[in-house]
């Protein structure tokens, strides 16, 4: 569904991607794991164009999005993605939040919207705080909500940018469930994450990245209990 060719991204003359390339099949879960300032926001940003590449492809249904005249918007309306900080709007409540983007972007009209987002808020577990607003709310709640968010404006990829770590301990749990659920939805999912027992359980393949490149991938099994390179291992070694 997505497949990035040799990607790079320098800020000044750091260069964070180094010839990064990665297909993403429809329905698959990829989760990217690796330790801090390895480039993994950086490329989940750059999937999603929030920041620009410096060189290499963005390929998606066959369309280099880098393209000049590709239309970028459309694009963006096809990722769906959730924060570490969790980016839900203020002012507005719970379902509003839900709809709004829905109705903006994707011109639902406001009934079919607010369906569509009731139901979504039902499967994260939140359907009784519809008309809270996200500072009456706890961090694992805020994140399902944006979850609900996100999957309500029917993404075909996510990209989850650690949605787990700056929540409290006793809160990960929902938010992992809920996610766990999704990836039962044959939603493609792109997830950075620093939770090693999830990443196991859920991923069709395990992505490690040290200093800007995919230094090794494979299937759970692979990457955890038989990694082959000596940064995956001592990467392992540290976290697990
Ligand atoms: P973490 O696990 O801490 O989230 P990460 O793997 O997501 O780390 P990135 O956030 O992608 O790492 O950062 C990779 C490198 O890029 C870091 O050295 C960071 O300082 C640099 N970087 C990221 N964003 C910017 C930016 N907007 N301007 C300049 N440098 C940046
Ligand atoms: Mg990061």
């Amino acid at each position: 569904i997505i497949q990035i060719n040799h990607l790079k991204k320098s800020f000044g003359n750091n260069e964070v991607l180094k010839d990064v390339s990665l297909t993403v099949k429809k329905g698959e879960i990829v989760t990217i794991i690796g330790s801090s300032g390895s480039g993994k926001s950086t490329l989940l940003r750059c999937i999603n164009l929030l920041e620009k590449p410096t060189a290499g492809e963005i390929i998606y249904n066959g369309e280099n999005v880098l393209t000049p005249g590709y239309n970028l918007p459309k694009y963006r309306t096809h990722l769906g993605m959730v924060f570490q900080s969790f980016n839900l709007f203020n002012n507005m409540d719970v379902l509003e939040n839900c709809i709004t983007g829905q109705v903006t972007v994707l011109k639902r009209n406001r009934e079919e919207a607010k369906k569509i987002a009731i139901e979504n808020l039902e499967k994260v577990g939140m359907s009784r705080f519809l008309n809270a607003k996200p500072a009456q709310l706890s961090g694992g709640q805020k994140q399902r909500v944006a979850i609900a968010r996100a999957v309500s404006m029917n993404p075909d990829v996510m990209l989850f940018d650690e949605p787990t770590s700056a929540l409290d301990p006793e809160m990960v749990g929902e938010v992992l469930k809920t996610m766990k659920d999704l990836t039962k939805t044959g939603l493609t999912m792109i997830i950075v994450t620093h939770e090693m027992g999830f990443a196991k359980e859920v991923s069709d393949r395990v992505i490690f990245m040290d200093k800007g490149v995919i230094a090794e991938e494979g299937t759970p099994e692979q990457i955890f209990n038989m990694p082959k390179g000596e940064r995956t291992k001592a990467f392992l070694h540290r976290v697990l």
